[in-house]
């Protein structure tokens, strides 16, 4: 496959375009963390009108909070963030199975690594509405997430390009 191959020729025409932005500043312009699914057919730049030096965008499959604690907190500690908005979307693979179906795929692909396999929570979710709330409140409940911000919860659908708060 290869699709590094096109990286090049793309860069070449983004950079033609690029403009002022090597200027911009490092902490975001709109304060704001924003968490999504890594799901390929999500742009969220594009869906919430983000554009470069706006916004922190933190993604992982899932768009799972516990995930990403680690970059929240540089976030909102070191870059100023104050305003966090959560992203789960309906199709997504983590309604799709369970940590027992992967790892015992796992255990059965790479029979040494039980030990790994083991220690890793892969964080799936089965209900979607659920799912976005329960984040929310993880994050709101979490001794190191800011006190008295804005966290809302949203769901993408990938069938239509709409957004839906949920909470
Ligand atoms: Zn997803």
């Amino acid at each position: 496959m290869d699709a590094f191959k096109d990286f090049e020729a793309a860069n070449e025409r983004y950079v033609e375009t690029f403009g002022a932005k090597g200027a911009l500043p490092l902490p975001p312009a709109k304060k704001l963390t924003i968490v999504t699914c890594m799901d390929a057919r999500i742009d969220p730049a594009a869906h919430l009108g983000i554009k470069e030096g706006d916004a922190h965008v933190i993604r992982n499959a899932g768009g799972v909070c516990k995930e990403a604690l680690r970059s929240i907190v540089i976030s909102q500690q070191l870059l100023g963030t104050q305003e966090i908005a959560v992203f789960h979307h309906t199709d997504c693979g983590m309604l799709t199975f369970t940590n027992s179906d992967i790892k015992s795929l796992l255990e059965e692909r790479y029979p040494a690594a039980a030990d790994e396999v083991k220690d890793i929570d892969f964080l799936p979710f089965a209900n979607l509405e659920q799912s976005v709330k329960d984040d929310v409140q993880f994050l709101k409940q979490h001794p190191l997430v800011l006190k008295d911000i804005r966290i809302t919860g949203w769901i993408y659908e990938v069938e239509t390009g709409k957004v839906r708060q949920i909470v």
